[in-house]
C-alpha cells in the first residue's frame, strides 16, 4: 500500500502557525512590541497605517540581531530564548516559541532592518509568503526595525474578515496599553495615519497609567501593595465612585505580562462587594509578581492566559490586600438605602469643578411638567427627567399626517383592521392610556388592548429620528451656554474622532477632540448631564461590535444613543408623556420592533379576554 503521510512543506506548516498567532493587526502588534521588550530596549516606536491593514512597524532601540540571527529568526522554532527543555519552566521573557516572526512572514510582506550595537553595518531582509526576496547590508542605527505590509494579502478571506478600521485600531491601541502599562520604564509612541496618538515617556506605574488615560485619572486611583513570600502585589485599583458602566479599565500584569483571569478578576469584585453601584464595574491596574516556576504561561498560543500553581491562595491575598486598601483610604461601603437611582448624579459629573450656572431659562421648558409626579426633583436632575423628554414632542407635529397611515397599515392577529384604531367615544373625554409597574403603557383600542414596552418603543422612536438626522444632515442642536468639557483616554478619543462626521449631523458640536473633549453643542434629545455616559456607552458598543454584523457606523451611532437615551423601565411617565409616546411610535417606519428586533408592543383582543373567561 502506498504511503499517505506527507511532511507539510514549510510554508504550508507556516500559514497554519500564522493563523493561531495572528488573528488580526494587534496580534502582530503584540509580538512585534514584545520582541523588542525581549531585546532590551529603551524606546519603542509603533506606527500603523489604515488601523495595521497596509502597514505595522516597530522600531525599537535594543540590542539588534546577527546576519545570521536576522535570518534565522524567520525560521520557525528559533529562538533565542530557551535552549534547553528547563528553561520552560523558567522564563522571564515575553517569547520563547520562536514562531511569531516565521508566522507573520508567512502572510505578509515583512522588512526587517537590523543592527548590533559594535556592528558598523547592518542587514535589511525582505520577505513575502515565506520567501525570502532580498537580503542587503545597510546603514542603519543599533536596534530592529520590523515593517509589516499588506497582511493576509495571500489568505483574502482572512483579510475580508478583518472588521472595520475602527475596531482593528481599538484592538491595536489595546495591545499597546497592556504593553505600556506593563513596561513604564521603557519609552512608547504610536502613531497612526501619520499622526502622533501616544508618546509616553519613561516613569512611574502611577504616571504611565495617568498619561495612558488622561490627567483625571490620578485623583481616582487607590494604592494597593502587598508583599508576601509567593506573591508581591503593586498598582492600584480606582475608587469606587468612579467605577464605570463599561469593564473598561481592568488590567492584570503577572511578571510583566498582561493576562486574563476571571477567577482572579471575581477576588476584585469580592473585594468591592458591597461599594459598587449596580451595573458598574470598578477598575484596577494590578501587577503581581509571582516565581515563574509556579506558573504556566505555555496553555494559550496567544499568551493571555496563565495557569497558576496555587490559584486560591492568590485568590485569598489578593481580595484581601485590595480591601486593606479601600479600608485604608477609608472607602466604606455605601449604605443603599432603596434610594431613587434618578437622583444620582451620573458618575462622570461626581467630582466635575463646578461650571458656571447655566442660564437658558426657557430651553427645556415643558408646558406639562406640573402634572409630573416630581416634585421632589429639582436642579439639573429634574432638567435631566425633562430633557429627555423632549425628543418625544419635537417633530411630532410634522408627522401626525402620517399617522392615520400608518394606523391603518397596523396589522392585528386577527382583527378587522379599521381606519381608526383607537377608541373613538373614550378617546374624546376618558383616559385612554395608563402604566403598568412603570414599565408598560396599556392603551384602550377598538378591538381590546395594546401594550406597549415603553423603553423599546422609545428606542424605536429615538433611534429613527437619529437616523433620520444622520442622513438628512438636518439636525438641530442645543448650543449650550458654556462648553462641556470632558475627560476620556486617547484611545476612546479616537473612536470619537472616528465618529465624529455622524455625531455631528446628531446635533453634537465639538470644538475640541483631541487630549480633551470639549463640546459646545448636543443634540436636542440629550442633556448636557448626560452626555458623558452617553458617549461612553456609544465607545463601548463600537467596542463590543460583533463580528460579521452588518457594521454600519451610522446605525451603531443611532442604535447606541437610541439605547442610553431611551426613557427606562421604572420611570413614571404622565398621562399625556404615554400619549405621546404612543402616538410618536405608531409615526415611526417599522413600530412593531426595536432597533435590536424586539417586539415594541402586543396587542390582545376582546375575543382573546373572553376566551380567558371561559
Ligand atoms: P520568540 O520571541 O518566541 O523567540 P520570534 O519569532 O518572535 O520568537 O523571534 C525569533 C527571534 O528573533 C527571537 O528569539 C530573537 O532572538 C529575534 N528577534 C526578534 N525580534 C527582535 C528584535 N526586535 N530585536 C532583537 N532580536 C529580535
Ligand atoms: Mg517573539
Amino acid at each position: 500500500m502506498a504511503d499517505i503521510i506527507q511532511l507539510l512543506p514549510d510554508h504550508v506548516a507556516n500559514q497554519i502557525a500564522a493563523g493561531e498567532v495572528v488573528q488580526r493587526p494587534a496580534s502582530v502588534v503584540k509580538e512585534l512590541l514584545e520582541n523588542a521588550i525581549d531585546a532590551q530596549a529603551k524606546t519603542i516606536k509603533l506606527i500603523i497605517k489604515d488601523a495595521g491593514k497596509t502597514l505595522i512597524q516597530v522600531i525599537d532601540d535594543g540590542k539588534g540581531m546577527s546576519v545570521t540571527d536576522a535570518r534565522l529568526s524567520f525560521e520557525r522554532h528559533a529562538t533565542s530564548k530557551i535552549r534547553k527543555a528547563e528553561d520552560l519552566f523558567d522564563i522571564h521573557t515575553k517569547g520563547f516559541r520562536g514562531e511569531a516572526l516565521a508566522s507573520i512572514a508567512a502572510i505578509a510582506h515583512v522588512e526587517l532592518k537590523t543592527k548590533q550595537e559594535l556592528d558598523d553595518i547592518g542587514v535589511q531582509i525582505k520577505i513575502e509568503g515565506s520567501e525570502v526576496v532580498s537580503q542587503e547590508v545597510i546603514v542603519t542605527p543599533k536596534g530592529t526595525s520590523v515593517a509589516v505590509k499588506n497582511l493576509f494579502f495571500n489568505i483574502p478571506a482572512r483579510r475580508n474578515f478583518l472588521k472595520s478600521n475602527l475596531v482593528e485600531t481599538r484592538h491595536i491601541i489595546d495591545e499597546f496599553h497592556r504593553i505600556a502599562l506593563a513596561h513604564p520604564s521603557i519609552n512608547f509612541s504610536l502613531y497612526h495615519n501619520g499622526s502622533e496618538i501616544f508618546n509616553l515617556l519613561e516613569s512611574n506605574y502611577r504616571q504611565r497609567i495617568v498619561n495612558v488615560f488622561g490627567g483625571k485619572t490620578n485623583e481616582k486611583l487607590v494604592p494597593v501593595n502587598e508583599d508576601t513570600e509567593i506573591l508581591k502585589i503593586t498598582g492600584f485599583v480606582g475608587k469606587p465612585e468612579f467605577a464605570k458602566k463599561t469593564r473598561g479599565e481592568q488590567f492584570f500584569f503577572v511578571n510583566h505580562r498582561f493576562i486574563k483571569s476571571a477567577y482572579l478578576n471575581h477576588a476584585i469584585n469580592s473585594a468591592f462587594d458591597g461599594i459598587l453601584r449596580e451595573n458598574t464595574h470598578a477598575s484596577y491596574f494590578l501587577y503581581l509578581e509571582v516565581d515563574p516556576k509556579t506558573i504556566d504561561i505555555n496553555i494559550h498560543p496567544t499568551k493571555t492566559e496563565i495557569k497558576f500553581d496555587d490559584e486560591h491562595t492568590l485568590y485569598a491575598l489578593l481580595r484581601s490586600a485590595v480591601k486593606h486598601s479601600l479600608g485604608q483610604f477609608n472607602i466604606a461601603p455605601v449604605l443603599d438605602f432603596d434610594h431613587n437611582k434618578s437622583m444620582d448624579t451620573p458618575y462622570g459629573f461626581k467630582d466635575k469643578d463646578a461650571t458656571n450656572p447655566n442660564i437658558e431659562v426657557d430651553k427645556d421648558f415643558n408646558p406639562f411638567s406640573d402634572q409630573k409626579t416630581t416634585g421632589n426633583l429639582s436642579g439639573s436632575y429634574k432638567k435631566e427627567a425633562i430633557a429627555n423628554w423632549e425628543s418625544l414632542y419635537v417633530g411630532l407635529e410634522s408627522k401626525s399626517n402620517d399617522l392615520q397611515n400608518d394606523f391603518t397599515e397596523m396589522q392585528f392577529e386577527r382583527d378587522e383592521v379599521t381606519s381608526k384604531i383607537f377608541d373613538e367615544e373614550s378617546s374624546v373625554k376618558t383616559q385612554k392610556t395608563f402604566q403598568l409597574h412603570n414599565k408598560y403603557i396599556v392603551n384602550t383600542i377598538k378591538s381590546g388592548m395594546l401594550i406597549i414596552n415603553q423603553h423599546r418603543a422609545h428606542q424605536r422612536v429615538l433611534y429613527e429620528d437619529f437616523l433620520q438626522h444622520i442622513t438628512v444632515k438636518e439636525a438641530v442642536s442645543q448650543q449650550l451656554l458654556f462648553p462641556l468639557i470632558l475627560e476620556f483616554s486617547n484611545a476612546e478619543i479616537t473612536v470619537l474622532q472616528n465618529l465624529k462626521e455622524q455625531l455631528e449631523q446628531t446635533g453634537f458640536v465639538f470644538s475640541k477632540l483631541k487630549d480633551v473633549v470639549e463640546i459646545t453643542g448636543v443634540p436636542v434629545s440629550v442633556s448636557e448631564v448626560n452626555v458623558s455616559l452617553v458617549l461612553e456607552q456609544l465607545i463601548n458598543d463600537v467596542e463590543n461590535e460583533v463580528p460579521n454584523s452588518n457594521f454600519s457606523q451610522t446605525d451603531l451611532l443611532a442604535k447606541s444613543l437610541a439605547k442610553s437615551l431611551a426613557i427606562k423601565t421604572g420611570q413614571r411617565l404622565t398621562i399625556l408623556e404615554q400619549e405621546n409616546l404612543v402616538n410618536r411610535l405608531f409615526a415611526c417606519k417599522e413600530a412593531s420592533i426595536s432597533p435590536t428586533n424586539k417586539p415594541t408592543f402586543i396587542t390582545m383582543s376582546v375575543d382573546d379576554l373572553d376566551k380567558k373567561f371561559m
